[in-house]
Parts: structure tokens; C-alpha cells; sequence
């Protein structure tokens, strides 16, 4: 068993409890459960609260009730299995959940439209307006942590330029590796280490691969994907996820290796961290199958000449830290009280 502290910065795991009434304490279906994690050594997981357009477009208050119901499961898993896992809102709980032996579970929520009114118009194509400035600043104050992995490049600089916070992007490669949207480039990520932030490099196959993106595209045409067929979308999901894995030309560790690689040289070996954003994504690397599989990944940095010191930053530490500078003693943080619990 791995004794490592790897801190992910990004897991999709709640739909699958709130759409396939999935318990995470037991190992089961999709890429991550706590079993799993504590095979690999998971020590950090932001669960993230992610809500699908078509939750936004299903009344008027269909992002925010999706939300709710996402974070609900995420209590819901704390208190069925307290020996394994903790709510940890700030750094104190973390580092309490950390010295009991159980995996720190940190909410995150993925897209503004989520709290509604109160976000929406944040970011325009051109930028942050003002009112994304003072979301900003309010965040800063609050001890939350700013993930701009979906940010726009010009909302992504003024962000920067705003926050007096280190900042995440949580799931994110890089552009000059595989040109792709979701991608930094690396005058973003040498911005992200003058911030002092962490980008989290991703396992999604279409980020870290344009020949693996096209292949996958293929095989959605296929009369075989076309025929899947489940009950819900997330059932619908883990059986397109299945499909894909098994069909598609695995796609080696080592181009995960590339994008850590080049991160690591562009913005310091401080700066790169982990977001899987595994159950978010249709299929995983070859040999990061689950979450008992971050070991693979330190092997295979210590085969491209890392010390071991580095790979446990990468793997968990820089994380870490920048959570506790944000969300630490001295910010207003955080805790439960932030969430709606009703
Ligand atoms: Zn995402």
C-alpha cells in the first residue's frame, strides 16, 4: 500500500452517488472510490459539486437544486463512513482529517451558474467584468480557493491579477504539448507560478492527446456507442466510459509524463500538482485505470529522474500548500457552514 499523501485536485465521484446511488465507501463501479484511494494513497479529494447545461436549462432553479443535492451526497458519505473520511472546508481539518488517518474530502464547485444570480455575468469572453473582480476579492476573504481551469485566457489573467491568493487550475495539461482549449500555455502557467499556484495535471485522454481525441471522436460515431443505452445519463456515462476503455488505442502514462514534464520546466516544480478529474472523464491513461493507481504515476517520474522530495510536491504537497494559504489561520475561512445543508 502506498504511504504517499497525494492530494487531487479534481473528482466528478458525486454524480455517480446521487444519479446510481453509488456508495463511495465501497469499492464499485466508475474510477474512484475510498477503497481504491486508500490503495493509492489518496490523502486530498476535492469532490466536486459539477452541474451538466442541462441542469441549468431545467427551471429556474435546476443548477442550484443540482448542486445541493450533489453536495447533500458528499455529507452523506462523511457520515456513513467516519473512520475513512472527513469534511475538511480549511487547512486546520484537513490536516486533522490527515493526522486521523482519513482521506480529507474538500467541496468544490465547478461553474458559477451553480450559486446562480449571484455569479452569473462574472466572466465575459473579453474578461472579468467588475462584478467578477469582486467575486474575487469576496473569495479571497472567504478562504476559498479560485480554480480557473475553465476560465477563458483573458478572465484567467485578470483573475490573476486581481486575487492577493494563489490560485488553482484544477485539471488543466499543456498547450505546447497538445494544443488544446482546456490546455495552459505557457506564458499561463509561467503567470501561475508567479502567483504562486498549482496547476493540476489532468488524466482527461482528449486534453493530453490530439491523435487519442480524434480516435475517441471516431468511435462515438460507431453503430456501438450509438446503441448504449442506460437508465440515466450517469448510467448512460459509465457505459460510454466502459465502451471507450476497452475500444480505443490506450494511450501510454508517458504522454501524462509529457504534460507534468513540461509544466514542471516551464513553471517550477512547485507549481504542478494533480487533478484527475477521474468519473468526470470517459476514459482514463493506460496504467491510471483507478484511484489505487497514483503509484504509477510516481514511478514513472522517478524513471524520468525526479527525487523522490519532488514527487511527493507534485504528487500532493504543492496542493497542499496552496490550500493552506487560502483557505488557512488568518483567511476568513471556511468551514461547513459555508454549505447549504437542507
Ligand atoms: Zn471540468
Amino acid at each position: 500500500m502506498a504511504t504517499r499523501p497525494v492530494f487531487d485536485a479534481h473528482a466528478d465521484s458525486l454524480q455517480l452517488a446521487l444519479d446510481l446511488g453509488r456508495d463511495h465507501g465501497e469499492r464499485g463501479a466508475g474510477h474512484l472510490d475510498l477503497v481504491r484511494g486508500r490503495e493509492g494513497g489518496l490523502g486530498s479529494l476535492v469532490f466536486v459539486s459539477w452541474c451538466d447545461p442541462k441542469f441549468i436549462d431545467a427551471g429556474p432553479h435546476g443548477a442550484r437544486d443540482r448542486t445541493r443535492g450533489l453536495l447533500r451526497e458528499f455529507h452523506r458519505l462523511a457520515e456513513r463512513h467516519p473512520a475513512q473520511v472527513s469534511f475538511a472546508g480549511n487547512a486546520v481539518e484537513l490536516a486533522r482529517a490527515r493526522a486521523n488517518g482519513r482521506l480529507a474530502g474538500i467541496p468544490g464547485i465547478e461553474g458559477g451558474h451553480s450559486i446562480e444570480g449571484s455569479l452569473e455575468g462574472a466572466g465575459i469572453p473579453e474578461g472579468l467584468s467588475d462584478f467578477g473582480r469582486t467575486v474575487v476579492r469576496r473569495m479571497n476573504e472567504l478562504g476559498i480557493v479560485i480554480d480557473l481551469s475553465h476560465a477563458g485566457r483573458q478572465s484567467f489573467f485578470d483573475t490573476l491579477e486581481t486575487t492577493q491568493k494563489p490560485v488553482i487550475a484544477s485539471h488543466s495539461g499543456c498547450m505546447a504539448v497538445n494544443a488544446h482549449q482546456r490546455n495552459l500555455d505557457d506564458e499561463q502557467l509561467r503567470a501561475l507560478a508567479a502567483n504562486g499556484g498549482v496547476v493540476g495535471i489532468v488524466f482527461c485522454t482528449p486534453f493530453l492527446d490530439a491523435a487519442a481525441r480524434a480516435e475517441e471522436q471516431r468511435l462515438r460515431e460507431t453503430a456501438e456507442y450509438k446503441a448504449l443505452r442506460g437508465a440515466n445519463d450517469t448510467e448512460l456515462f459509465l457505459a460510454q466510459c466502459e465502451f471507450l476503455q476497452r475500444a480505443a488505442v490506450p494511450l501510454p502514462l508517458e504522454r501524462v509524463l509529457d504534460h507534468l514534464c513540461h509544466a514542471v520546466e516551464v513553471a517550477g516544480i512547485e507549481h504542478v500538482g494533480l487533478g484527475s478529474d477521474y468519473d468526470g472523464i470517459q476514459r482514463t491513461p493506460q496504467g491510471l485505470e483507478d484511484a489505487s493507481t497514483y503509484p504509477a504515476l510516481a514511478a514513472g517520474m522517478a524513471r524520468r529522474g525526479f527525487r523522490e522530495d519532488e514527487i511527493s510536491l507534485v504528487l500532493g504537497g504543492n496542493m497542499e500548500r496552496v490550500y493552506a494559504a487560502v483557505t488557512g489561520p488568518g483567511s476568513a475561512a471556511a468551514s461547513s457552514r459555508l454549505l447549504p445543508v437542507d
